[in-house]
């Protein structure tokens, strides 16, 4: 367990770092212990130990929680036995993952689960690894934070480097880009800068928004493009938004980040969200109930990262408490959802009116109008109203069918009756504990 935290915060710490800094201080630590949100690393040194805690705590305690999933401490001690050997050990490991030029081998096609919301990004990252510079050109990958878009771009450059061994293959982010790009201008080099880019035959580049305002840069990667363009060798781009609406960039390169094809990676949709939680559980080794499995799917799902850091916790907390994982696990282990911190849905204030009332939901978002479903109607359209930033004209539609003017006329009449009716005021708290509002 500890173990798989921490390769997944040295992944983030390695782009983060430079070079020479991860070897020296984050490659030789060890993780030893994972409990209770601490993480506990070995250092070689005393020395090792002081100077981490002086320049690189923040930033590995950081790494530590995206990879947890939350809040995480690390606890640094020293562990002399690492010195010698595991130094010596942990570089040709390094190696080895950097061997398709930073793509962590882990991020492939195959263990990419695809739907609807990312079909058309899976399909053209595909295609350019059968026919690299041929049809889409540059693809552009734009979307959310944690969708997809890293592992898509390792999985069509480690498929270009396998399919092609011939053909260089720089896959790296648009910050090591730059930072390059500035060691090449203070050490006076950039004619080599300028041929190591233009002589190869893809170039991969991860988070591109981080050329924002940066203009020296921008010119330079935009002679990069044209150059690596116009003789059809290919480009794949990710970014967190579409071109044309990336601040910062010029428009020129704006318009040629265009020029091809443009795929959107979007938030799991409902069907894909059951397939990633089957997936990503199985990957752990973490076995669910069916009741657990669409938990997991409608809460912790709205991106993957999210649901990661989910499972990963989920599993740490029935290890190390020994017990099954079951719902009532799963939620200590997690806290309230993001979805149930976000405030209640309309759907779910529907389903728990219907409860407390005893009604039937197809009653309740049906068109019938029987006094007996007037006041819990009412209710939910008052609680929606209270709880949730949805429109009224589409709270109305979710209750009868009932339009704007309407859903305003039911809030008046449940504010006047609240006044004198206890029962209802009695209604009104139990549900709003309920709901967590
Ligand atoms: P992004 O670059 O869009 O922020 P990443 O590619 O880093 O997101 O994805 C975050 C995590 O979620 C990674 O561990 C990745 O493997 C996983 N992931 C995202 N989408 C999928 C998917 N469709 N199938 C399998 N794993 C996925
Ligand atoms: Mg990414």
């Amino acid at each position: 367990m500890s173990d798989t935290i921490w390769v997944e915060a040295r992944r983030r710490l390695r782009s983060e770092l430079l070079d020479k800094d991860y070897d020296t201080w984050i490659a030789p630590l060890r993780a030893a212990r994972w409990s209770a949100d601490t993480l506990t690393l070995e250092a070689p040194s005393g020395i090792a130990r002081d100077w981490l805690r002086q320049h690189f705590l923040p930033a590995v305690e950081r790494a530590v929680s995206e990879a947890s999933g939350g809040r995480a401490t690390v606890l640094l001690l020293v562990n002399r036995e690492l010195s010698v050997p595991a130094r010596a050990g942990a570089l040709p490991a390094r190696r080895a993952e950097r061997a398709t030029n930073g793509a962590p081998a882990r991020y492939t096609f195959d263990n990419f689960v695809v739907g609807e919301a990312n079909r058309v990004a899976y399909g053209a990252a595909r295609a350019v690894v059968a026919q690299p510079g041929a049809r889409f050109n540059p693809l552009f990958l734009c979307g959310g934070c944690g969708l997809g878009k890293t592992h898509l771009l390792s999985a069509v450059a480690a498929g270009l480097a396998h399919a092609r061994p011939l053909g260089t293959v720089v896959c790296l982010t648009a910050e090591n880009f730059v930072n390059e790009m500035i060691a090449a201008l203070e050490a006076r080099r950039m004619e080599r800068f300028r041929r190591k880019f233009r002589g190869i035959q893809t170039l991969v580049v991860d988070d591109i928004q981080f050329l924002a305002e940066k203009r020296r840069s921008q010119e330079e990667f935009s002679h990069t493009f044209n150059a690596l363009h116009e003789s059809a060798r290919q480009i794949v781009i990710a970014s967190d938004r579409a071109p044309h609406d990336l601040p910062g960039i010029g428009e020129a390169l704006r318009f040629r980040f265009a020029s091809g094809l443009l795929a959107y990676v979007k938030p799991p949709d409902p069907a894909l969200r059951p397939a990633l939680v089957e997936r990503k559980a199985s990957a752990l080794g973490v076995s669910l109930t069916p009741e657990v499995a669409s938990y997991l799917a409608e809460e912790w799902c709205a991106n993957v990262r999210e649901l990661e850091g989910a499972l990963t916790r989920v599993e740490a907390y029935a290890s190390l408490s020994g017990r099954s994982v079951d719902l009532a696990l799963v939620r200590e282990a997690l806290g309230p959802s993001p979805v149930a911190r976000r405030g209640p849905t309309v759907q779910r204030i529907i389903g728990e009116v219907c409860q407390h009332y005893q009604v039937a939901r197809d009653e309740l978002s049906g068109p019938r109008r029987t006094a007996r479903l007037a006041v819990p109607r009412h209710l939910a359209m008052y609680l929606c109203r209270q709880h949730t930033d949805v429109p009224l004209a589409r709270i109305g539609a979710e209750l009868g069918g009932r339009d704007h003017s309407t859903v305003v006329h039911a809030l008046g009449a449940i504010e006047r009756r609240l006044e004198k009716d206890a029962t209802l005021r009695e209604a009104v708290s139990l549900l709003r504990a309920r709901l967590g509002a």
